[in-house]
């Protein structure tokens, strides 16, 4: 049976998915095509699945469709000739996307790559579900100062900013005493350094609760993913790090908390599927229907929380340091971090190195303050240098 959304008598709402064959990607079509009426689909991209996207594009009808490598340009314009739909290749082909009238995009890029088509969906004042955290980590203070000049709503998609966003009471900032970030603790939360070391990058994807790219399951064993989302809700809920906890929940029933100055806690709850989450961003401001498992408290039982333990898990103290450092820290901790991880997944290097080699990137690496995107890619570029040469000389 087809879900309809909230209000049948609106238009269709514009959409364009940045990412769409990845695993945010592949959730929001899921909802689109559950809610077919309420959506028009403007652009769809990905990096290379020339397949996956061929077939999405066959279904959604998209006007646009953009590949980011480009010699798969010929594969995928044969593969929709005779549809009608636009193609384009290449990295500006993903900000033409972007930039193309729809009112919603959702960013799910993976990595800084998706900073630039990110931006350009900000500047022209769309609605934009932000999955892709690290744009938002590398050029934070930036991509927000757009949000404001171009009057531009964003939407978070991460599950726990999703959670807080959902209960923050943005009238009432100064009731607003911390708020609480809840983490899985990853596939090692009780693993020991020593076993840690040897693990293999099958292991580090396999996440307990959540079904995601591989890139954000292996930060989710790190707890780099944590540091990451710290960062994250610092810029979009303008908080220090002082007031935002971190309390590990293996169960990922409670997605985050936001505590006030009565006393008061207030937190979202779910099952870990990320079309809840996505499902808020695409409708809001109406709620539509998300074909997850419903809550079943007295199934679960028992909801369970712990410290974090930052001596197995350094990557969250790192994380914090480097929003208290400023100054494109974050942006040198976010690229070393992807070099490191993808030097991991492809067996370069081992899981304990990661963390090790962005901590040895953040101290070489001179840090000045970012004031242009120029800035932030020319600092971005030489992370990557410099971290992929300690991958190397692992
Ligand atoms: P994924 O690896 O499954 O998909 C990434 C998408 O980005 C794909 O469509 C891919 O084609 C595209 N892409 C990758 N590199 C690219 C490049 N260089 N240029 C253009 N396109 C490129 O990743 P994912 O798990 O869907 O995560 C996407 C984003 O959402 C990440 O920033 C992640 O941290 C965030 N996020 C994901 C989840 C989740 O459940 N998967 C949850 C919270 C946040
Ligand atoms: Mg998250």
């Amino acid at each position: 049976m087809a879900m309809t959304a909230c209000n049948p008598a609106a238009p269709p709402r514009r959409v364009t998915v940045l990412g769409s064959t990845g695993s945010v990607g592949q959730n929001t079509i899921d909802l689109i095509e559950r809610h077919r009426e309420a959506y028009d689909v403007e652009a769809l991209t990905a990096r290379s699945n020339v397949d996956l996207l061929v077939e999405q594009a066959i279904r959604l009808r998209p006007r646009f469709v953009a590949i980011a490598e480009p010699d798969l340009y010929l594969p995928l314009k044969n593969a929709l000739s005779g549809t009608g739909i636009e193609i384009a290749a290449g990295s500006r082909a993903l900000v033409e996307a972007a930039e193309r009238p729809s009112d919603w995009v959702m960013a799910a890029i993976v990595g800084a790559a998706g900073l630039a088509p990110t931006l350009a969906a900000v500047r022209r004042g769309a609605i934009v579900a932000l999955a892709n955290k690290e744009a938002l980590i590398c050029a934070g203070s930036m991509l927000m100062a757009e949000v404001r000049a171009s009057g531009a709503t964003l939407l978070p998609v991460d599950s726990e900013h999703n959670a807080i966003f959902q209960v923050f009471d943005f009238e009432r900032r100064e009731a607003i005493e911390r708020i609480i970030l809840t983490a899985s603790g990853g596939p090692f939360r009780e693993l020991g350094l020593d076993a840690m070391a040897n693990v293999t990058p099958e292991q580090a994807v396999a996440h307990p609760n959540w079904d995601m790219g591989a890139k954000i399951s292996v930060d989710s064993a790190t707890l780099m993913n944590k540091g990451l989302e710290v960062i994250e809700a610092h810029h979009l809920f303008t908080l220090p790090s002082e007031q935002i906890e971190v309390v590990i929940h293996p169960q990922s029933v409670v997605h985050s908390l936001v505590a006030y100055v009565d006393g008061s806690v207030l937190a979202q709850l779910g099952p870990p599927d990320m079309r809840t989450p996505i499902a808020y961003t695409l409708g809001w401001p109406a709620r539509i229907a998300a074909p997850t498992s419903r809550l079943n408290l007295a199934e679960i039982g028992q909801l369970t929380f712990e410290a974090p333990d930052e001596t197995r898990f350094p990557a969250l103290r790192l994380a914090r340091e480097c929003l208290q450092i400023g100054d494109g820290a974050p942006t040198v901790l976010s690229a070393a971090n992807e070099v490191a991880v993808n030097g991991f997944l492809t067996r370069k290097i081992g899981f304990l190195d990661i963390v090790r080699i962005v901590e040895r990137t953040l101290e070489r690496i001179p840090l000045l303050p970012l004031g242009s995107l120029d800035d932030v890619t020319a600092l971005d570029k030489a992370a990557r240098v410099l971290s992929a040469s300690f991958v190397e000389g692992a």
